[in-house]
């Protein structure tokens, strides 16, 4: 029977990239935690809500028509009908999600819209708060981590290859500060659960994280 997998940890751990080749490999649902945040986020930027107020940006997400959908390359996603998949991994959305999702009333409705989500089994579900708050009961449950220096190298090399500009020192700083953010905010705060078995893929390439994964899962 299909079960719901768990992935959490820091920024740039490759979370998404394997999380989406798990599902793959298991005829599983991907889904992308870290987009809705960002889909928020792009939302309140457009509509000029301040970070701050919480009840605003609660009100916001209500109204929203968020949807999520899987493609090959990975997920795509829509705000009332417009497709922002490119435009919330900007930097200007990246850079700036902490301060939305720091929130207690944002949190709780992204819990049940996730929960609703995983409801039938059967996903791969990556984000900061899965194993500790949104599927407290997974049946696999995994903490992807990486020094900051690789996850940020990674990085890095993504943003190369897209043709983009791209600054490693920046970058690091970045990744600290999201990190350092996510993991100190009152609320679900980044943070590996119990019974999470954490993976350090540091020196691990894509593939063979997805295998060690797949194999966990399958025994
Ligand atoms: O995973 P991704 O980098 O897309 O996540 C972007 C941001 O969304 C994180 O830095 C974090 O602030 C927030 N997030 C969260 N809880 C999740 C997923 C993402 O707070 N489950």
């Amino acid at each position: 029977s299909k079960v719901n997998i768990a992935i959490d940890g820091p920024a740039g751990a490759g979370k998404s990239t394997v999380a989406k080749k798990l599902a793959d490999k298991l005829s599983y649902v991907y889904i992308d935690t870290g987009a809705m945040y960002r889909a928020l986020t792009w939302k309140a930027q457009r509509e000029k809500v301040n970070y701050n107020d919480e009840e605003k940006l609660a009100e916001l997400l209500r109204r929203m028509d968020l949807k999520l959908s899987n493609s090959s390359a990975g997920t795509n996603i829509s705000v009332d009908a417009e497709d922002i998949t490119s435009e919330v991994r900007e930097p200007s959305v990246t850079n700036e999600v902490s301060y939305v999702a720091k929130h207690e009333a944002i949190r709780k409705q992204m819990v049940a819209k996730q929960q609703e989500l995983a409801a039938g089994g059967g996903t791969v579900m990556d984000g900061r708060d899965i194993g500790t708050a949104v599927l407290p009961d997974a049946a696999v449950k995994f903490f992807l981590n990486a020094t900051v220096d690789e996850r940020a190298s990674r990085r890095h090399q993504e943003q190369l290859v897209k043709g983009m500009e791209s600054d490693l020192k920046l970058l690091k700083e970045e990744i600290s500060l999201r990190d350092k953010l996510d993991s100190e905010r009152e609320f679900a705060p980044l943070k590996k659960a119990p019974d999470a078995m954490e993976v350090d893929t540091t020196s691990m390439s894509i593939e063979e994280v997805v295998n060690y994964l797949y194999d966990q899962v399958r025994k």
